[in-house]
Formats: C-alpha cells, sequence, structure tokens
C-alpha cells in the first residue's frame, strides 16, 4: 500500500499500489518515494494501522483519509 502525504491539499491519503489514481512514476522531485519534500511524499506501507502512523510521524496537521477508489467499497 502507498500513503501519499500532500503538504499543500493537508491530506494523507492512502491506496493500493493499482490503484488508478496512484500517478505513475508517483516518486518525484517534489513528492519523493520515502521521505518529505516540498510538496509532500510517498511511503510504502503494510497496513492502514502502519498508513495512520506514518502519516501522525512524518505530517500531523494532515487529515488520514483511506482512497475512496481502491479502498472503500
Ligand atoms: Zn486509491
Amino acid at each position: 500500500m502507498l500513503l501519499n502525504i500532500d503538504k499543500p491539499l493537508r491530506t494523507s491519503t492512502l491506496h493500493d499500489e493499482t490503484c488508478s489514481h496512484v500517478p505513475q512514476p508517483y516518486g518525484t522531485q517534489y513528492k519523493p518515494l520515502g521521505t518529505l519534500g516540498r510538496d509532500g511524499g510517498w511511503f510504502a506501507v503494510s497496513s492502514n494501522t502502519e498508513a495512520k502512523v506514518v502519516a501522525q510521524r512524518e505530517f500531523p496537521q494532515g487529515a488520514f483519509k483511506p482512497c475512496q477508489y481502491c479502498q472503500e467499497s
């Protein structure tokens, strides 16, 4: 699973790797993989619980939410 921390939107969104709403490639200059850049970052996690821990650690001012397309059905 992938956690998308978005600083401008103040959100942390949890996705499956296969979600069509995950850009390819994810991990860019301003949103790198595994760390926070200017606009946020992407973090590989193995569970919803871990995602919440990472979101709270990396960007506590962001609102955690599961992706409405790949996490809720
Ligand atoms: Zn998704």
